[in-house]
């Protein structure tokens, strides 16, 4: 099969277009023709590595993917050849303590495609079909892929661990990344009120496409945390999504008394300084996470293919120039997803 992978760390030009063995399915599992893949800024982390990262080289980006099933292994009985499928890029071993109880993504042996096992950018992939959702007939594949990893993670963090409830304000720090958008989206379907900070105009009119109610420029206004507590009538917001990290200073004067904060990851940087007085002088609550568990995924994919939620896209590329989609991405020059072709 053709595959765009690399041999080493380092920048987009590590990536080649090559050829690969294609994968067999074992028992239980599927194998999946791909047809489109989503780029994550895991994606760009893997490729330049980190220390400890050990990768089985060529290693293969990439944690979504959608696409239909061309072959099955042993012992499957209720899918099909032709079952047209979106991927759950977390995996966990279906066999510990936390898996049997539901919380596959705390799993003792977890994985997460195109990180630490070979991904998506590829024609392609073997999976157990736990990790795979049915997609209805017509729905983009594109779409799919595109929703699944940032979905996801946005519904464990906002829905499952925070209890998001209808009549909240919550506050989205970020107009643009993938998990952001999806949070809007979230937040907005369970009627809560979104204000969300933006780097410019052109990153805010996406969020107020996608239903955000009020918007804050930090191009304008740097600190924006006395802008959310006058909006809010001085009372402060109930959840804080914030995946920058840096600003967790700024999110925790914008919550209210008793607010949670929500953190999936760091686009600021893992390292930072908070005022700890705020944290127990404001009864402040900071709830980390990672992806999902198989039920938020069949839950929140159901609201997606039910187009009750909308991921916006950016550009498509082919498989092949998969480096010129890192590079878009690094930039930060997309508004929405950026996905892969693979015909
Ligand atoms: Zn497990």
């Amino acid at each position: 099969m053709k595959a765009t992978l690399f041999h080493t760390h380092g920048g987009p030009e590590v990536l080649e277009y090559a050829d690969f063995p294609t994968p067999e399915p074992k028992p239980g599992e599927a194998l999946i023709r791909l047809r489109a893949a989503a780029l994550n800024r895991v994606d760009i982390w893997v490729r330049n590595g980190w220390p400890g990262l050990k990768l089985e080289y060529p290693h293969i980006p990439g944690a979504d993917g959608a696409g239909e099933i061309a072959g099955l292994g042993d012992g499957v009985t209720d899918w099909n050849v032709g079952d047209r499928v979106v991927i759950n890029s977390n995996l966990g071993c279906g066999r510990c303590d936390f898996c049997l109880a539901g919380q596959d993504n705390l799993c003792r042996n977890w994985h997460l495609l195109g990180e630490t096992l070979r991904g998506t950018y590829c024609e392609y992939i073997a999976l157990p079909l736990r990790q795979l959702f049915k997609l209805p007939a017509g729905f983009d594949y594109h779409a799919a892929a595109a929703a699944a990893l940032v979905y996801h993670t946005a519904w464990h963090s906002l829905v499952t661990r925070a209890g998001l409830k209808a009549g909240e304000t919550v506050l989205v720090v970020g107009a643009s990344g993938g998990v952001n958008t999806a949070s809007i989206q979230i937040a907005k379907y369970f009627g809560a009120q979104v204000i969300v900070i933006g780097a410019n105009a052109e990153k805010l009119s996406l969020a107020e496409s996608l239903g955000a109610d009020l918007l804050v420029d930090r191009s304008k206004e740097e600190d924006w945390s006395k802008a959310v507590f006058k909006a809010t009538d001085r009372r402060g917001v109930d959840i804080v999504v914030d995946n920058v990290g840096t600003t967790f200073p700024l999110s925790m004067r914008a919550l209210r008394k008793g607010g949670r904060l929500l953190t999936v990851g760091n686009t600021g940087g893992p390292k930072f300084e908070i005022d700890n007085r705020f944290i127990f002088g404001k009864h402040l609550s900071i709830i980390g996470s990672t992806m999902g568990t198989l039920k938020d995924f069949a839950e929140v994919m159901s609201l997606v293919t039910a187009n009750r939620l909308r991921v916006p896209l950016d550009r498509t590329f082919p498989l092949k120039d998969a480096a010129a989609a890192q590079s878009r991405l690094e930039k930060g020059e997309q508004l929405g997803k950026i996905t892969l072709d693979i015909p």
